[in-house]
């Protein structure tokens, strides 16, 4: 652990701003994926050149305290030994073979020793990829079509996905893209989370119709939001009753909301559950999975037709062990316990400065919002004071404090953000609060 840094001095950004002028000739935006554009927050996105530990550098060697880390898979911090060891020493056998490996088998052993409910399981390489698959399984194994999710929840961007309530619960689904068709759009209900009337509304409306309930147990990408204790048992109750499949989608909450992910943490066990992130460990690995008469419908042992050429990459395989493996519960819980007293400690700030705030945590994963009452849907998030999150988020930035570029996005703390960066990180975001709100 190293000791604080200093405030840096204002930025210079010649070779970032340099290289995003090529990248906007080449990519949409400028980038791979639309939130690092910084549309969100305004102005430009660095370049990033080098990351160790909880800090990353730019091209133009600026230094930043990274709450972003990668959005979530590096729970280890950037460069992890760990990871690099085993990559190291992975990739010196060859890169990929399309044949079955023992890493494939020790990761999903361990992944189901945290997860005794993910009792059979299928490797992809992104988020998206799992949670098109399992709703594919639960529309086979139910014989329904409709899906019911949450305004505001992010499940990848299959078409099913991009969807979301225009307003009120029982709204039938829109698309929220073009290219989506509007038949495949009209499958899917939106309700607004932690509205378990909303929910039951629904059901009853499309009786026998609805193939599963997704829902990101705690929610990530509209900003954090927690689920009232009694929502998630809710959902669970409400699928039985209703004869469908409960999929969480633990993409962002799987080994860090706590070791067994929302499932332990709320005692509440889904059917399926889509993971990613943590554990690819930093590199693209994700996976879906659940019960094992649900799981045997997949190909080719049953007739679910899925497949990737990439899918058990032994180098995302190898990292995802040496990460499952260093994040004991013991590693998790100190983790948790500084994420709680950054959140405590933004929440002081905030007060002292007179602010409108609420902020929250569960493991290593925390959100906070501009706005006084707690935000229990992305209807509340809405009504957040996104310009000042916007001042914040630069002010944040220009004292070398990396935040999600966009006030509805979750942050996470890694096992290499220590006390001593805890500290540092709450004495600049007091500065640049205290910035913003003028
Ligand atoms: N599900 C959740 C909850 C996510 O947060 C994300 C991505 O952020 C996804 C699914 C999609 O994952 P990917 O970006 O790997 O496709």
């Amino acid at each position: 652990m190293s000791a604080p840094v200093d405030a840096l001095p204002t930025r210079d950004t010649t070779q970032s701003r340099a290289l995003m002028a090529r990248a906007r000739e080449l990519f949409p935006g400028g980038v791979n994926s639309p939130v690092r554009a910084f549309r969100g927050v305004g102005g430009e996105p660095f370049v990033v050149a080098r990351g160790l530990g909880a800090r990353i550098w730019d091209v133009d060697d600026n230094e930043y305290l990274d709450y972003v880390l990668s959005w979530g898979p590096l729970v280890l911090g950037h460069a992890a030994p760990a990871v690099l060891d085993a990559l190291r020493e992975t990739m010196e056998r060859g890169t990929s073979f399309g044949i079955p490996t023992g890493l494939e088998i020790t990761l999903a052993e361990l992944v189901r020793e945290r997860m005794p409910h993910v009792e059979m399981l299928r490797f992809v390489s992104s988020g998206t990829e799992a949670t098109m698959s399992a709703l594919r399984v639960a529309r086979a194994a139910t014989g329904r079509d409709l899906l019911l999710k949450f305004d505001g929840c992010y499940h990848g961007h299959a078409d099913s996905f991009l969807v979301r309530a225009g307003s009120g619960v029982a709204t039938l689904g829109l698309p929220d893209s073009p290219g989506v068709p509007a038949a495949l759009a009209e499958l899917t209900l939106t309700a607004r989370f932690n509205d378990v009337d909303g929910v039951e509304a629904l059901l009853r409306a499309h009786a026998g119709r609805v193939a599963a309930i997704i829902v990101e147990p705690v929610v990530g990408n509209a900003g954090f939001i927690a689920p009232d204790p009694t929502f998630l048992p809710a959902l669970r109750r409400l699928s039985t009753e209703h004869g469908a499949l409960l999929i969480f989608d633990e993409v962002m909450t799987g080994f860090r909301v706590a070791p067994g992910g929302a499932a332990e943490r709320y005692g509440v066990r889904p059917d399926l559950t889509t993971l990613g992130k943590v554990i690819g460990g930093g590199l693209p690995v994700a996976a879906y999975g659940g019960r094992r008469d649900l799981m045997a419908r997949v190909a080719p042992s049953g007739p679910v037709y899925q497949a990737g050429t990439l899918s058990g990459n032994p180098l995302a395989m190898a990292a995802g062990i040496a990460t499952l493996r260093a994040l004991t519960p013991a590693l998790h819980d100190d983790i948790a316990r500084r994420t709680r007293a950054l959140v405590e400690g933004l929440r002081g700030i905030a007060a002292r400065q007179g602010v409108p705030f609420t902020a929250d945590s569960a493991g290593s994963m925390f959100g906070f919002f501009f706005r006084a009452e707690p935000v229990r849907s992305f209807r509340d998030a809405l009504t957040a004071d996104v310009e000042l999150f916007r001042r914040f988020f630069h002010a944040a930035l220009a004292r070398g404090v990396y935040l999600a570029p966009s006030a509805f996005e979750a942050g996470f703390l890694s096992a290499a953000h220590g006390d001593a960066e805890i500290a540092a990180t709450l004495e600049r975001l007091d500065a640049a609060l205290a910035e913003a709100r003028h």
